[in-house]
């Protein structure tokens, strides 16, 4: 099985040519569609080797296919690696150079039209952890989004997924509200180990509502007409920074809770079970009478976290499946369950009763 990753960095925008990239992605629209348009102003190495990628068409490179005429499409680059032993992979001619012997990326001319014109920036500590673990960067890509330069570099490698011991890791995601609640079913069919993983609410409540608030009174000035003062401009600053600090707190948590996970799955040699059934979970989130905003952000976070622990599951070979767990059914006879106060859950009909986040594992137990 081939596993891939990907990661973006962001280019120096000083050193890159946005109009340059622009047309770059606008060829690269059209060679996904089939057409091969010399420009005779661009660099015909970069042009050669962009219709050289006909035959990948439809593959992760060239991405999704652009959905219209103008839309943005990534330029897909190949690369050549110089491994720290000397040996070297891939096209000498690659306008992406992966150095790392001196520990940098060299972009030629992807960058600027400038004949041999080079920006070289500091190789990711992300590049050198994929190579260690037997991965190679074959691709790159270049592009702009929100205006800004980006280049996106793809790990690819061979892996085959191990064999379960027996043991299973359950992961239930939740809209974090709730958090992510994970179980280790141990071999002899017991929930082992039972846990939520929960952000600091607390935390992104304050920072959350600060903005709103904020925000709120920027509006009154905007209506007044004073927009432009100082007082709007330190206002609209502290709400922009605000939010930020609610995604990358966010970003950082989902980050760190999936590779947790995913090397608890690796110890264990577990095969995960996860439940991703984010309907219940938006629908918790209305119960919970949240404002529009925010969760918005917990789903989109929760649906980045499925996404990042199914890439790196893959990537490392854990076997996983996507089982649906109820929390409102019993395990024991699918009746409907009833919660009671503090998140108990009880059957009417047969006398199960537990915690609403340990309903799932129950449920798992009873997967083989
Ligand atoms: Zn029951």
């Amino acid at each position: 099985m081939n596993a891939r990753r990907a990661i973006i960095i962001r280019l120096p925008k000083d050193k890159c040519d946005v109009d340059y990239i622009t047309r770059l992605m606008a060829l690269a629209n059209l060679a996904y569609r089939g057409f091969e348009v010399w420009v005779p102003d661009l660099p015909k190495a970069i042009q050669h080797q962009l219709y050289g990628f006909r035959n990948f068409k439809g593959s992760l490179v060239f991405g999704t296919k652009p959905k219209g005429w103008l839309a943005k499409t990534w330029v897909p680059l190949k690369t050549f690696r110089i491994y720290p032993d000397g040996s070297r992979k891939g096209d000498r001619h690659a306008p992406v150079v992966l150095d790392f012997r001196s520990n940098v990326i060299r972009l030629r001319q992807v960058c600027k039209n400038e004949p041999r014109y080079v920006v070289i920036i500091p190789m990711p500590k992300w590049v050198v952890g994929r190579i260690s673990e037997g991965g190679d960067i074959k691709f790159a890509m270049i592009g702009l989004k929100d205006n800004e330069p980006y280049l996106a570099l793809v790990a690819e490698r061979e892996v085959e997924p191990h064999v379960p011991s027996g043991y299973r890791l359950v992961v239930d995601v939740n809209a974090w509200s709730n958090g992510v609640v994970y179980g280790i079913i141990n071999p002899n069919n017991r929930i082992a180990e039972y846990s939520p993983l929960r952000p600091n609410l607390r935390l992104i409540d304050t920072w959350y509502y600060r903005a709103e608030g904020l925000h709120k009174k920027l509006g009154r000035l905007k209506r007044l007409g004073l927009d432009s003062t100082p007082e709007a401009r330190r206002l609209a600053r502290e709400v922009k920074a605000l939010r930020r600090k609610v995604y990358a707190y966010l970003r950082d948590f989902v980050q760190k809770r999936a590779h947790e996970l995913v090397m608890k799955a690796i110890r264990l040699r577990a095969l995960v079970i996860i439940d991703d059934m984010l309907e219940e979970s938006r629908r918790e989130l209305l119960e919970e009478k949240l404002p529009s905003g925010l969760r918005k952000i917990y789903l989109a976070e929760a649906r980045r976290f499925v996404k990042l622990l199914a890439t790196q599951l893959e990537w490392y070979g854990v076997p996983y499946r996507f089982k649906r767990l109820y929390s409102s059914a019993c395990p024991v006879c699918h009746r409907e369950l009833t919660q009671l106060p503090g998140r108990i859950m009880v059957c009417e009909n047969c006398g199960f009763k537990a915690p609403r986040d340990m309903v799932p594992m129950y449920w798992a137990v009873k997967i083989h």
